[in-house]
């Protein structure tokens, strides 16, 4: 016996029971609560589910009696009996777990029709034919996802007759013969070895189980995997009586969002189908007509559906996607959730609803998801581009595409394997081809509408897609499409604009987006909420300008190194690295410090007011020279006797003298300054005396002086004297307010383990989490994505690659270390965060935790970081 509550009614629940009723339960019981048209319908709850897979199939023996039972209260609320041969009623079934997953079994429809219920459905309905369309769609759908026959062997046999009647739609097919493919699909079913069950009841046990099932499917537990849901939710299974779109010209089916998905648009945006089932308009078959029309095809239907709509999203106030079906003239509401949208809309549904006065700031911010504000920065086609558009589809996904044609996932992934940019070519897109879209630059179909299953998927991914291009032909097995007699082949380049629906043949150049002012007012709404502030990786006043139109509070590293590597530079730093004694050295630096000072002085006034950090050289000399057949290149072309080859052959040789087996752990960082002191003496008095120049003029310069892959507290106590030598002078001389601070990365373990050694002389610490990454695993950060860390990651070894989101356990656990001890010799200390891991949203939630005072990326990340910060805030990523 069972005690616990497993079946709710859809008078029993509400929208705040998603955990337990799922998503789709949750908002169809509230749905019913506050009056609309819903069919009526029960839940069997997701503690159900997981009880399925604790105790095993024995649970649906248990809740047996009460499936049936609320069989009856739907039976009463109809008028219909389930299994009956007067007026039979048929019900759907549905997954529907907490989160949204398309990777489960999605729908039963018309459960309970068999060889004789479908008699008396055709009587009640009075139209036979829509009897034997409903069975044989039934036969189909059943064995496919409950007993596993391909359903190609339907699809094959429905094509024979279309062909064999010569029409070109399904719903041309006449009665008789709809009646004759019921035969066929029944002897398929036998064919596979499988028993069709006559009964209703035994069709929705199985069903029932099922979806059950489909919650621990390979294809289930990878899109989890993918997107960090928990296996523990379980799903939920709806039971809703049917209603039929497709009874005759008064009946539709149709998807509708209350706002446009794809640029935020305060319009109702969807799409229906006359005379037709739900699966007909996302399966892409027919091409669907835009909601508008519906305006003139029902006027009364349409209105309400408004009303109804409007009433849906007040009472969500979200943007809501809503599912119904009108049945002769009345309609249905078979769902409503929030609605997925791109970024771009996020930004203008959020914006809109604050100004509606339906959401506050605080909610503004929740709205955008960090991953998504990627797309806010996606390419589109170079608006000074001459192109001839080859042909024209639905505008599905915005962002625009260069990418080789393929028609295949496999192909996709294959040809992406070496940077290949993609374009993913299909007839239309199932979950099947989930892998080809992931690796895919962009996505074209021929059939399906915006809400097909390749439209809905490239917006969630920010890709763009272009849908329903119905002129095009594609040749799957030939691996071509043709359009207007041009074709065009496996291999081939094509331009997409998603934003526009265009497809043209060839590369086109596209160029970076802009920033809204919606999407700036949102940023600033969510540095209100965050608790670190966002810094950005800058080595020019150029990169400075951008960080700071990003919304970037300083800058958390300047790497010096990217400064000699310019054209200009690179002879005197060459000259430097070759030096063999010290005053040729200081020779040459004499000559970079002129230059340095000027970048720096730029960099302050870029940054006029905020905190500007500047790391002090940092990688190994031999990277500033040619490599060594370079050299014996050039050699060969020069008289072996004249002086340009004896000064190349003397720069060789110190090429040789430079090299390590290991450069990464090797002579680098500030080793640098102190085995050669000239060097990193050099870069302070540039940036100490560039800070005073700008002082001088009214800038408020506010230098940090940071030192690279410091290991041990001797090195750190040099390093600061060092500095607080030179610096006093200077600013004794230049008579000037200047505060400066002196800090380091802590980027090796030693130094995560000494920390408050360390910070008896370091004012600051900032997480060079790239190299701590490299030295805390052992990995060459050079070499070991391509080596070794994608057999790693895709075995399951480890569960991310640590170059991009941070390993928590072993270099988050070197960070918390670090801070602790760090605080615990200057309380005050600042902390914050340099290395890529900085722009990644996980990375940036976990610094959150640790209670860093920044993190620092590259400029294009910093609103990304700066939502991610927010959202950390706010609990909603951790
Ligand atoms: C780091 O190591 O994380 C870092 C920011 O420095 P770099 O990448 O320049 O070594
Ligand atoms: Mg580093």
């Amino acid at each position: 016996m069972v005690n616990k509550k497993y079946i709710y009614d859809f008078s029993e629940g509400d929208a705040g029971m998603k955990m337990l009723l799922g998503g789709k339960g949750a908002n169809l019981a509230q749905m019913w609560k506050i009056g609309l048209p819903v069919p009526p319908g029960f839940i069997i709850t997701t503690e159900a589910c997981k009880s399925y897979w604790e105790e095993g199939a024995d649970l649906l023996d248990q809740i047996w009696d009460g499936v049936i039972a609320a069989v009856g209260r739907v039976e009463e609320n109809t008028g219909k009996q389930f299994g009956g041969t007067d007026n039979p009623l048929l019900v759907s079934v549905r997954s529907g777990a907490p989160v949204s997953m398309p990777g489960m079994m999605d729908t039963i429809l018309n459960l309970g029709l068999n060889d004789e219920t479908v008699g008396a459905l055709a009587k009640a309905s009075g139209d036979v034919r829509f009897a034997y369309d409903s069975y044989r769609r039934f036969i189909q759908m059943f064995s496919d996802v409950v007993l596993e026959v391909s359903v190609d062997l339907f699809e094959e046999k429905l094509a024979e007759l279309r062909e064999e009647l010569g029409v070109k739609f399904d719903h041309q097919i006449p009665a008789d013969s709809l009646k004759k493919l019921v035969g066929d699909y029944l002897a398929i079913v036998e064919g596979a070895g499988k028993t069709f069950p006559m009964n209703p009841t035994d069709q929705l046990r199985l069903a029932i189980d099922a979806v059950f099932r489909s919650w621990n499917t390979p294809r289930a537990n990878t899109y989890r995997k993918i997107h960090g849901i928990s296996g523990d939710l379980g799903t939920a299974v709806n039971v809703v009586a049917m209603v039929f779109g497709n009874l005759g010209d008064d009946c539709c089916t149709g998807v509708c969002f209350t706002r446009s998905p794809s640029n935020g648009e305060n319009a109702l945006y969807g799409e229906f189908l006359v005379n037709a089932q739900g699966e007909d308009v996302v399966a892409g078959i027919r091409t669907p007509r835009p909601i508008a029309e519906m305006k003139d095809a029902m006027p009364g239907v349409y209105g309400e559906f408004a009303r109804i709509a409007e009433l849906l999203e007040k009472h969500y106030k979200d943007m809501q996607d809503i599912e119904f079906t009108v049945e002769r003239g009345k309609l249905y509401i078979l769902q409503t959730r929030n609605g997925k949208r791109t970024a771009a809309a996020s930004v203008k549904v959020a914006m809109d609803m604050l100004r509606e006065g339906l959401i506050d700031e605080r909610t503004v911010v929740t709205r955008v998801a960090p991953e998504q504000v990627e797309q806010l920065l996606h390419p589109q086609i170079d608006p000074t581009a001459k192109y001839d558009i080859l042909a024209k589809g639905l505008a599905a996904s915005p962002g625009a595409a260069v990418g080789r044609v393929v028609f295949d996932a496999d192909d996709a992934v294959s040809m992406a394997k070496d940077g290949t940019p993609i374009i993913l070519v299909r007839p239309e897109t199932t979950p099947d081809d989930i892998h080809g879209l992931y690796a895919a630059k962009g996505v074209l179909t021929c059939h399906g509408g915006m809400t097909s299953h390749a439209a809905v998927v490239a917006r969630g991914m920010g890709k763009p897609c272009v849908s329903g291009v119905e002129s095009i032909k594609i040749d799957v097995a030939a691996g071509k499409f043709v359009v207007d007699g041009t074709a065009v082949r496996k291999g081939d380049y094509i331009s997409l604009d998603g934003t526009f629906g265009n497809v043209i043949l060839g590369k086109l150049a596209l160029v970076e987006p802009t920033f809204s002012d919606d999407f700036k007012a949102i940023l600033d709404m969510a540095d209100k909420v965050a608790a670190m502030g966002v810094w950005a990786n800058a080595d020019t006043p150029l990169d400075a300008r951008t960080a700071r139109e990003f919304g970037a509070r300083g800058i958390g590293l300047c790497r010096t190194e990217h400064m000699f590597m310019a054209t200009d530079r690179l002879p005197s730093m060459q000259q430097m690295v070759i030096a063999s004694t010290k005053e040729q050295r200081v020779e040459a630096l004499s000559r970079l410090e002129s230059m340095q000072r000027d970048d720096f002085i730029g960099i302050f006034e870029a940054m006029d007011g905020l905190p500007v950090t500047i790391r002090l050289l940092d990688p190994p000399l031999h990277e500033f020279l040619p490599k060594i057949p370079e050299f014996e290149k050039e050699l060969s072309t020069l008289d072996p006797n004249s002086p340009q080859a004896e000064s190349i052959r003397a720069t060789m040789a110190r090429a040789v003298e430079l090299h390590e087996a290991n450069p990464m752990l090797g002579f680098r960082g500030c080793r640098l300054g102190m085995v050669f002191p000239e060097i990193y003496e050099m870069q302070i008095r540039a940036i100490i005396t560039a800070a005073c120049e700008v002082t001088h003029k009214g800038v408020n310069a506010i230098p940090e002086i940071m030192m690279p892959l410091v290991g041990t507290r001797e090195e750190m106590k040099r390093l600061r004297e060092m500095t607080d030598g030179i610096a006093s002078e200077i600013i004794k001389n230049e008579k000037v307010e200047l505060h400066y601070q002196v800090g380091t990365m802590i980027e090796l373990p030693r130094a995560a383990l000494v920390a408050d050694e360390i910070a008896e002389f370091a004012e600051f610490f900032s997480f060079g989490t790239n190299d701590l990454t490299q030295t805390t695993f052992g990995y060459s950060r050079d070499d070991a994505e391509n080596k070794f860390l994608g057999v790693y990651v895709d075995n399951g070894i480890l569960p991310k690659n640590p170059f991009e989101e941070l390993d928590r356990d072993g270099v988050g656990g070197l960070m918390k270390i670090a801070a602790e001890k760090g605080r615990s010799v200057r309380n005050e200390i600042s902390l914050g965060i340099c290395g890529e891991h900085g722009g990644n949203p996980s990375s940036v939630a976990f610094c959150h935790a640790l209670g860093l005072n920044y993190v620092s990326c590259s400029p294009f990340r910093v609103p990304v970081a700066r939502l991610s910060a927010a959202h950390a805030a706010l609990g909603l990523l951790e």
